[in-house]
């Protein structure tokens, strides 16, 4: 992409109403504008990233395997009022009446419909198991939108939802999306520890929360340090094997939301690995049984012809929330550090001398080059002064910068700057690409 043909309305300005730094980089980067409390217009570069994050959730989601389906923004209330949820969901649920007068809202969450779905497809115990997901805009009407899209009202969630025969089976479904998660957070730079929580009004019995410790996180969380160094499971990790030595290594040890702390438990933990600190809730998974199943009828035949209830589970990623996350976790004074899986784009050329000839055909030549080879470069071919151009380049993160410049091609160089470590090599064009290419 050609900077001068893109959408990229960076500001020097801090944002006076950002309290954290991923709130106030992701306005500063132009990722995102705030259209009304909690409510975000994705700008081209914020887009790119959550197509990536949403990307890397789909095919975790799908390796574990899952089914991708897309279910409405809009559910009608008859169907909330099945499940009793309608008024129990209280004031976050935004409710709407459409001109017939007919009871409506805006999805929060998609239980009930994806169980009616279920139910009406599945008719035999063989059909058995079923996990379907979607990656679908959400509407929480929170009572405080803040830190950007880390508590919008309207955000990108990925939710699945397991359906089983029996309650053992249930819980290798759910075993399989735990380890999934695992999976995708790594896949995105972080690192996300799955505590114990409280079910909420999702229920349930067993429910886990994947938390990212960060000081600027809303909840308060405890933990073993020995979460920070486990071992991801590998991407070739057999979903139809007996998952439950990787569960039980990733819950033996102590780990819980503030909902669910125990100090008694924690004080068995040795004192030099306690961890008490903030965290980012980027999902949560859930074990409920026939919650849902049995008020909604949602049943298949058993081998006799018997009626038997779907055992289900539900499996949120904070998909937008995720930008926020990652964002916290990797920056710097100057700005944004993408991760490479994550990043708008892996490359950010600079043509320091825009309009001269060398360097136009220079740095045409490395864009068409990189291109060719499958490498995402955003190049900045715009007549700013070198120190904008530093600036911008920086504040975006893109992981690699490839800095093209009269002086240097003089002696048939150019410059690589990578922005997470800020190491500077001048190299010829083609061992620039080659590393670029190779890293
Ligand atoms: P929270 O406790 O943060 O309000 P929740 O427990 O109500 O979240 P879930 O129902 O578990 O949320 O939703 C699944 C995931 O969706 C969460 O783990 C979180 O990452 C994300 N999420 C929930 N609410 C929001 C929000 N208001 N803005 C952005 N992401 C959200
Ligand atoms: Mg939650």
């Amino acid at each position: 992409m050609r900077l001068s043909e893109y959408f990229l309305p960076v500001s020097k300005e801090n944002p006076r109403e950002a309290e954290i730094v991923s709130h106030r980089l992701m306005l500063r980067a132009g990722m995102i504008s705030q259209m009304s409390s909690g409510i975000f217009a994705w700008l081209p570069l914020g887009l790119r990233v959550l197509d990536k994050i949403a990307n890397i959730v789909r095919e975790e989601q799908n390796r574990a395997g899952a089914v991708e389906l897309l279910m409405p923004t809009l559910q009608s209330a008859d169907l909330w009022k099945k499940s009793g949820r309608y008024d129990a969901y209280g004031k976050e649920m935004l409710r709407i009446k459409d001109r017939h007068d007919r009871e409506m809202l805006y999805g929060p969450t998609n239980e009930e419909m994806v169980t009616q779905i279920a139910a009406a497809g599945l008719k035999s115990y063989k059909d058995l198991p079923l996990n379907l997901y979607h990656i679908q805009w959400k509407f929480r009407d929170e009572v405080r939108p803040r830190f950007g899209v880390m508590r919008g009202r309207e955000f990108l969630m990925k939710d699945a939802y397991s359906f089983d025969l029996t309650e053992e089976e249930g819980m290798k479904s759910f075993n399989r999306m735990f380890v999934a998660y695992l999976r995708t957070y790594k896949r995105m730079g972080l690192t996300a520890i799955p505590m114990r929580a409280e079910t909420g009004p999702i229920g349930g019995e067993a429910s886990y929360e994947f938390i990212v410790l960060a000081k600027t996180g809303e909840s308060e969380v405890y933990c073993h340090s020995d979460y920070l160094e486990m071992e991801t499971p590998p991407e070739d990790v057999d979903y139809k094997a007996d998952l439950t030595p990787i569960i039980e290594q990733w819950t033996s040890k102590y780990a819980a939301t503030e909902d669910v702390h125990d100090e008694a438990e924690f004080a068995k933990v040795p004192d030099d690995k306690k961890i008490t600190a903030r965290g980012i809730e980027v999902g949560q998974v859930f074990f409920f049984g026939t919650k849902y199943s049995e008020p909604m009828d949602a049943y298949v035949q058993g081998p006799d012809g018997e009626k038997i209830f779907l055992q289900s589970g539900s499996y949120g990623v904070g998909v937008s929330r995720l930008l926020g996350a990652i964002i916290e976790a990797c920056h710097d004074d100057d700005g944004i550090i993408w991760p490479k899986e994550v990043a708008p784009y892996y490359v950010g050329l600079i043509n320091l001398k825009s309009g001269d000839e060398a360097c136009d055909a220079a740095c045409e030549s490395l864009y068409e080059e990189l291109s060719d080879a499958g490498i995402e470069v955003l190049y900045d071919d715009t007549s700013e002064r070198a120190g904008g151009k530093f600036g911008r380049m920086d504040l975006i993160g893109l992981p690699w910068q490839l800095v093209v410049g009269p002086r240097g091609l003089k002696d048939g160089t150019v410059e690589l700057k990578n922005r997470a470590t800020g190491e500077k090599q001048s190299l010829s064009t083609e061992a620039a690409i080659t590393k670029i290419c190779t890293e």
